[in-house]
């Protein structure tokens, strides 16, 4: 049987994604940051869609930041919560859970 690889993730101002991809769900990757992502925010792990990324580089040492604004800790660029309850609140209108 052929060993399954590891995700291979990336932390981007305390959220998971792919490193690959920097996505929250992928595929391609096999990857799934729900879970994780929304009990650092203190959340029950729902069906919710992913969040989303804006546009990153990874500065000399490896961390990603957000290309608009060169910050690691953008709470702009990288206000997961924020986006994390709205995509919670439309799963549950939605009626998944
Ligand atoms: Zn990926
Ligand atoms: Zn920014």
């Amino acid at each position: 049987m052929a060993e399954v690889q590891a995700a291979a993730s990336v932390e981007i101002n305390d959220a998971m994604f792919c490193s690959a991809h920097v996505k929250e769900v992928c595929e391609d990757c096999n990857f799934d940051g729900r879970e994780e992502n929304d009990a650092f925010f203190g959340y029950d792990p729902m069906d919710r869609d992913p969040i989303e990324a804006p546009n990153v580089t990874q500065n000399k040492e490896g961390v990603y930041q957000c290309k608009k604004h060169g910050s690691a800790g953008c709470n702009q660029c990288f206000g997961w919560k924020k986006q994390i309850t709205r995509a919670r609140t439309a799963a549950k209108k939605a009626g998944r859970k």
